[in-house]
């Protein structure tokens, strides 16, 4: 028989919940999997838009299999995280080849996936297949924690466990699809983070953190993530109207996106102190530049760094002196490479792109 909670979240989800989601009531595996990667450490309002998008150009796996990487990632431009793109490059490619396109349909097989955790597993399996396993994202662990008053670290292994055991038993395993979706909304639209509305919340009678007062405090988290600071000084190297982009092969933040010359230092520099460091001037002559646009300092914050930096735009009388994997590349085809989104709000607010011709970066990265 199915528990109180169980009942009244269903009753909720057939009454009340009107979230809408272009991938809400999805059958397909595959369109899945992709909107379940993209909403991993993105918001819905943000991530809609990339989904229809991707979905346009790779309507199924053989499409995105088959597709350049340049082709993908540009697709995946500005969404951070890219791992995820490419573990989707990965993984389809694996499928399209190992399984003859055929998405698996156990959730050990799904699981054993690359990039697929247990939450997207989950995901997939209920989803598409009508398999009873339960969800566990952030949205659940903070309902079930919330509603049952668990406070147990929700960022441990061991608390984790005993979450998941939780939400396994929970789960309606007639309706897994509905259940998962439901609570999933329900976390999203009324037990939020921060200002729930408890008002209109249908466990308000059972709520052991509304009872007692502890929502601000539940779940709980043992450890604050202590971030990486990083000072990233790029150099938009101009010569002959062409820009200097190469990109990104190590195994770091950005992973094949573009980028331009780049000086990461212990703490932000001076223009004057960066343009004088032995590591430019032996890439630029001291006098043989214009610097033309400096810009004010930047940051942003990744689940793991926070970055702060700034560009510096110099404009050349000489070829500059780069090590090898550059490329130079006109403004007007500037917009054609994929770059992070710490790039390309600059480019973005700068006017960099101008009206461009179609043009592709073929599998070397290079400039066809
Ligand atoms: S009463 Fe408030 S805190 Fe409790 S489950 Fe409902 S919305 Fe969340």
């Amino acid at each position: 028989m199915a528990s109180f909670f169980t009942r009244k979240l269903l009753d909720w989800n057939r009454g009340m919940n009107d979230r809408q989601m272009p991938w809400k009531g999805e059958k397909d595996p595959y369109r899945i999997w992709i909107s379940e990667i993209i909403l991993q450490q993105t918001r819905v309002e943000q991530g809609w838009a990339y989904y229809e998008r991707f979905i346009a150009s790779f309507p199924d796996i053989q499409a995105l299999a088959t597709a350049p990487d340049e082709e993908i990632f540009k697709h995946w431009e500005g969404l951070g995280y890219y791992s995820r793109c490419r573990n989707l490059i990965f993984t389809a490619r694996q499928i399209h080849v190992e399984r003859k396109g055929m998405f698996p349909k156990t959730y050990p097989e799904i699981a054993a996936l690359k990039g697929i955790g247990p939450y997207t597993a989950a995901a997939i399996a209920s989803f598409a297949f009508g398999l009873p396993y339960a969800v566990v994202d952030g949205n659940v662990i903070r309902v079930i924690s919330r509603v049952f008053g668990i406070d147990a670290p929700a960022d441990q292994p061991a608390s984790r466990k005993l979450f998941t055991e939780k939400a396994q038993m929970l789960l309606d395993v007639r309706h897994p699809a509905e259940y998962n979706q439901a609570i999933m909304d329900f976390g999203a639209t009324i037990c939020k983070p921060q200002s729930p509305r408890c008002s209109v919340c249908p466990f308000q009678s059972d709520c052991q953190a509304y009872a007692f007062g502890r929502i601000a405090e539940l779940p709980v988290k043992s450890k604050k993530i202590q971030k990486k600071k990083r000072f990233l000084h790029y150099l938009i190297l101009e010569y002959n109207g062409q820009l200097f982009i190469r990109k990104r092969t190590a195994r770091d933040i950005w992973q094949q996106l573009f980028e331009f010359h780049l000086i990461e230092a212990d703490r932000l520099l001076e223009t004057r102190e960066l343009l004088d460091l032995p590591e430019v001037r032996a890439i630029v002559h001291p006098h043989s530049f214009e610097l033309i646009m400096v810009s004010g300092a930047r940051r942003q914050l990744l689940s793991h760094q926070e970055l702060q930096g700034g560009f510096f735009h110099l404009k050349l009388n000489h070829p500059p002196s780069l090590p090898t994997g550059y490329q130079p590349v006109s403004r007007e085809r500037l917009r054609d490479a994929a770059f992070p989104r710490f790039i390309l709000s600059y480019l973005e607010e700068n006017a960099y792109f101008q009206s461009a011709e179609v043009q592709s970066f073929n599998e070397k990265g290079e400039v066809s």
